[in-house]
């Protein structure tokens, strides 16, 4: 066996982070690409984070992944960020340079992008709903944006919250956005190409999401990002009305694939495989 790379640490950080399944991820990745490195999980609260990002820096590591509850701390402690982690003010991926600068990523707009493409081509002209006006809800203004939604309704349990939203990221996008309640959803369902679910309702532990799909026209697409349970009640729902439904393991997977690619310096890629040994992993 041929080992590249020379031994390259990263991490994934967060609190808890047991649960955390990007230790198998990237561990497939390492095993299918035989690179000499490693990802550890780093269980850390949220008052000694920056002191643990020091001291990973100082000790030789790539950089880290970062999850709940770190994300707009970790964008805040860098000393320059991409467009993604700006415009989320959050960032789940921080890259340590040899001149001593923290680098701030934010792949979950990327991942959430590419699992679109690959399940439905591109949005040209398509209305969305997306449900939830938290992180990941404005990484998928972006997404949508970037696939070329035309218009995305913004719902969420507090319409506050989405009227922000819509406000900071309308200078950003072409996509036009239309910020309301989740209670408005069945004005807006029937006209729906796409709904998204970018709430944590259906996550384990959490409530699922209350929502009668009845005007959703047969055509339309529904993505949870959920990926705890794989198949959420809506998703379930949605199967068992024909619908076109797609989990949150693809944005998964594919926000791990600029990480890998940035810590090890091998661009690896989205297979069956992966799916697969993650699916087992989740269902375990
Ligand atoms: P936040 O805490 O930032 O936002 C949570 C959102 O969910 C808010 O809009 C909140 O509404 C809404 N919400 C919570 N409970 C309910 C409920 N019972 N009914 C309706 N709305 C509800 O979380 P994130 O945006 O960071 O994460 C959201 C989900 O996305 C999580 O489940 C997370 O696991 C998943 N995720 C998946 C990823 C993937 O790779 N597949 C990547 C990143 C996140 P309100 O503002 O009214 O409280």
């Amino acid at each position: 066996m041929t080992l590249t790379g020379a031994g390259k640490v990263a991490g994934v950080i967060g609190w808890p982070i047991i649960h955390s399944v990007s230790p198998a991820l990237h561990g497939y990745w390492l095993r299918e690409l035989d690179v000499n490195g490693a990802l550890v999980p780093l269980a850390v609260a949220r008052e000694n984070f920056a002191r643990v990002i020091r001291a990973l820096q100082q000790s030789g590591f790539q950089g880290v992944n970062v999850t709940l509850p770190h994300k707009e701390a970790a964008f805040a402690l860098a000393d320059q960020a991409d467009d993604a982690a700006k415009a989320a003010g959050a960032a789940n991926l921080l890259l340590f340079h040899a001149n001593g600068h923290i680098e701030a990523r934010n792949t979950d707009m990327v991942g959430l992008r590419e699992s679109l493409r690959e399940r439905l081509g591109g949005l040209e002209g398509r209305a969305v709903v997306l449900l939830g006006a938290g992180g990941a809800a404005r990484g998928a203004v972006l997404a949508l944006n970037e696939l070329g939604a035309a218009q995305i309704h913004i719902l969420n349990r507090h319409p506050d919250k989405a009227q922000a939203l819509a406000r900071a990221l309308t200078p950003l996008v072409k996509s036009e956005l239309s910020p309301g309640n989740l209670k408005d959803w069945a004005k807006v369902a029937g006209g729906a190409d796409l709904l998204v679910n970018a709430t944590s309702a259906g996550m384990k532990g959490h409530p699922p999401l209350a929502l009668d799909l009845a005007g959703l026209r047969a055509s339309a697409a529904v993505l949870d990002i959920v990926y705890n349970p794989l198949e959420t009640e809506l998703l379930k729902h949605v199967k068992t009305r024909g619908h076109t439904a797609i989990d949150g393991l693809g944005m998964l997977m594919h926000q791990a694939v600029p990480s890998f690619e940035a810590f090890f310096g091998v661009r690896p890629k989205v297979t069956p495989g992966l799916r697969a040994m993650l699916e087992q992993t989740l269902n375990a």
